[in-house]
């Protein structure tokens, strides 16, 4: 009999979503606006504390409007993460400004307030500033709002993966001048696709807004200034997230017992360490993740290898993913700087690459699925 497969991470629905869906079928409001729409930019603000919030269509629509609105453009400079998802870097790119790659450091794996400091003496005018909270971790945010602070740039806050984060009783996203949420299919909630732009600017969600929906001038006549885009988030979508928000706080709890549960069961095996999280945060652990020590070695004498793991994992129908490729090592990003905490100093981020992976962090994933889980990687040590 074929394994049953358990997943890194998937949508987990919860029936409201289909009641929001089905009011918005029978008031025909099928479209890229509508009550679900408004709604949930309410519901969100509610939920975050942030200000004011423009649905749009995914995570990446979001970031790409955050840098247009702050004015990044051609030739300007924009400091982001190395360890982390594409997504992040691809707006700078669209609006040809030069990305600038950041290290991470250890006790958050997020973008390094040495190496951002670094960063500002060798490039001391970026237009704005791209912190993420890695796979749910809360970035050292005091420091590295105090750097921006000092240097009067921006931040943006990619909390895509750290919806529901909180970092001194304040939720990731609502830190920066922008934040922006994802609820792509594998993310802590989903609407399938989606995103969402906030602020505490009333003008910049507006701008958002007015971006995502072709830049139209307030005029009769379809008349534009700027060049706008198709981001908007349709009403049906809006619906999911609707639903889905509703059980926002369970997804976050039952992803924490899972990090909790994969810490207790490799306490006991010193060459696991599990990702950290920030001792100043309530992070949401959306993906459990675990490093295997340098040098660590079966009893074989073979070195142990996430691939080698994953692989084992793989056997037993478990899905399981690398640790994002840093930024600065994939192709289409070659050209670019990266910069270190010390000068000459090896990459920390290219080291937990090289020695991490994420383990499955489904919510329903059974107690069943844990243990062979669990069984499965320890059984690589
Ligand atoms: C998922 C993700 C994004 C992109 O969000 P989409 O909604 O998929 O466009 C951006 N940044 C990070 C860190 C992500 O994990």
């Amino acid at each position: 009999m074929d394994k049953k497969r358990i997943y890194l991470s998937c949508p987990t629905m919860h029936g409201e979503e289909q009641e929001f869906i089905r009011e918005a079928f029978d008031t025909n409001w099928v479209a890229p606006l509508g009550p679900n729409v408004n709604a949930f930019e309410k519901e969100m603000e509610a939920y975050t504390g942030a200000g004011h919030a423009s649905a749009l269509s995914a995570g990446t629509a979001a970031i790409h409007l955050a840098l247009r609105i702050l004015g990044v453009g051609e030739k300007d400079i924009v400091f982001v993460p190395s360890l982390t998802f594409s997504a992040t870097c691809n707006p700078v790119v669209y609006e040809k400004a030069t990305p600038v790659f950041i290290d991470s450091e250890r006790d958050t794996w997020n973008m390094s307030p040495e190496a951002l400091r670094r960063a500002f003496e060798k490039y001391p005018s970026p237009k704005a500033v791209i912190v993420v909270h890695l796979y749910g971790t809360c970035a050292k945010l005091d420091e590295i709002m105090e750097i921006c602070a000092q240097h009067g740039v921006p931040l943006v806050e990619d909390a895509a993966e750290s919806l529901g984060s909180i970092y001194k009783g304040k939720h990731t996203g609502t830190f920066g001048k922008i934040g922006i949420y994802s609820f792509n299919g594998n993310k802590i909630i989903t609407t399938s696709g989606g995103g969402m732009l906030v602020s505490d600017d009333e003008e910049i969600t507006k701008k958002a807004t007015f971006l995502a929906t072709q830049a139209r001038d307030p005029a009769r006549f379809y008349q534009h200034s700027q060049i706008g885009y198709n981001y908007r988030m349709s009403n049906i979508t809006a619906g999911i997230g609707r639903g889905q928000l509703l059980h926002m706080e369970e997804h976050k709890a039952l992803k924490r017992k899972i990090y909790r549960q994969y810490q207790e069961a490799f306490a006991d095996i010193p060459e696991i360490s599990m990702n950290p999280l920030n001792q100043d945060g309530d992070d949401n652990c959306w993906l459990s993740c675990m490093t295997i020590a340098q040098g660590a070695c079966t009893s074989r004498g073979e070195k142990i290898t996430p691939d080698m793991i994953m692989d084992a994992l793989e056997k037993e129908n478990v899905e399981s993913r690398p640790i994002w490729k840093p930024l600065h090592l994939q192709p289409v990003f070659a050209e670019y700087d990266f910069i270190t905490a010390k000068e000459g100093e090896d990459s920390v981020a290219e080291d937990i690459f090289d020695r991490g992976l994420c383990l499955p962090s489904d919510i329903k994933n059974t107690p069943e699925d844990m243990e062979l889980i669990i069984k499965t990687v320890r059984g690589c040590f």
